[in-house]
């Protein structure tokens, strides 16, 4: 009977979980998203909308504009590892070897790099080992499932092996796919791969279109998940195989690593005026005006405010200030003021606003 181990909200694996998933538990890989291009078009791709088909670099949350970006974000989270990601990475080498040239230059041979491809190119792959990275994780087309001992897949996991690296399969759970998922992971246990990673299949603004038309239902009202992909995940698990199996599920990629992530930026970013929640999140109270200098200036000295304890956000038209003092002193305010709660992440994606003063 194989041993199996249980993580939080439904993950879970067989062997031994992968280097870049033992860091990404933990929130400590960053997420670097190369490209939004992709050759493939797999009807489930999750990529949104802002970085679909886009040539865009992405460090975490933050557009960046080159590898500087990318290491103070990696600075800003104390990075232990980075997961380079897609589109497709590999389409966009010079950019892909260049960032994991400086990472480890920067940051030290221990920190693990993991990229994810549905590429096979023998140059594209010695050029990313060469240059430091640690694990590959193929993701072949669905089309291919059932066949990969025949397909381009068999030689680069081979190469990727003889370079040294870690080599997985990353695979979506698709109902109604168990026996093209079963000989995928027949060929990862033929070809002595070091995992296999199962995820849970997952609606996104861009996929749930097609979801839908292929029948496929949430499982619960709280979840992205697809109903059945976590079943069928689990009968997978028991398979008879001696290749590691992990199993991710939605709710651990936003529940547990997304939010692990988020809590190491948001005590490394936290301003006095902020408050940290359990949920990592900063709660802050906001005074809404086009006139920032003049309405600090008046706010600082009519109610005393310790200058530490209030900041301006141009950007935003706001002034920002500790909300337990914004609390006490809404009512005698003349512009909107609000109590907002924000992800401590470069984009600041606002979760909630409780108004105290409206205009
Ligand atoms: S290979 Fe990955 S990034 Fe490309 S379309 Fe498929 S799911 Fe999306």
């Amino acid at each position: 009977m194989k041993r199996m181990v249980r993580m939080p909200k439904g993950s879970s694996y067989s062997g031994r979980l992968p280097r870049g998933c033992v860091l990404c538990e933990q929130g400590a890989k960053m997420v670097l998203l190369v490209t939004g291009r992709c050759d493939k078009e797999c009807f489930y791709c999750p990529l949104s909308n802002e970085k679909r088909g886009k040539d865009v670099f992405f460090a975490n949350e933050r557009r960046v504009a080159g590898v500087t970006d990318v290491i103070d974000e990696g600075r800003l989270m104390d990075a232990l590892g980075t997961g380079i990601t897609g589109g497709d990475p590999l389409l966009e080498i010079d950019r892909t070897v260049d960032s994991i040239n400086v990472l480890k230059k920067v940051f030290g041979k221990s920190h693990h790099i993991h990229l994810y491809t549905a590429q096979t190119s023998n140059r594209k792959i010695e050029r990313a080992a060469k240059a430091g990275l640690d694990e590959i994780r193929f993701h072949p087309s669905l089309a291919l499932w059932a066949r990969l001992d025949k397909s381009s897949y068999a030689r680069a996991v081979r190469l990727s092996k003889k370079l040294g690296l870690d080599v997985g399969l990353e695979l979506p759970v698709i109902p109604g796919r168990g026996s093209e998922l079963v000989s995928a992971i027949r060929f990862a246990d033929e070809a002595e791969l070091d995992f296999v990673n199962l995820n849970e299949l997952e609606f996104s603004e861009t996929n749930w279109r097609a979801l839908r038309t292929l029948k496929f239902d949430v499982k619960d009202d709280v979840s992205s998940g697809v109903e059945g992909s976590e079943r069928l995940a689990r009968d997978l698990l028991r398979l008879d195989s001696s290749v590691p199996l992990h199993y991710c599920s939605a709710a651990f990629k936003d529940g547990v690593q997304l939010r692990r992530r988020i809590m190491r930026r948001a005590k490394n970013v936290k301003k006095p005026y902020e408050v940290l929640t359990k949920d990592g999140t900063f709660l802050i109270g906001i005074i809404e005006t086009k006139d920032i200098a003049p309405t600090a200036a008046h706010i600082l000295k009519r109610f005393s405010v310790p200058g530490e304890l209030i900041g301006s956000n141009p950007k935003r038209m706001r002034l920002e200030i500790a909300p337990w003092i914004l609390e006490d002193i809404a009512d005698e305010l003349e512009w909107p003021a609000y109590i907002v709660e924000e992800y401590p992440t470069a984009d600041r994606l606002e979760v909630e606003r409780i108004p105290l003063k409206r205009r």
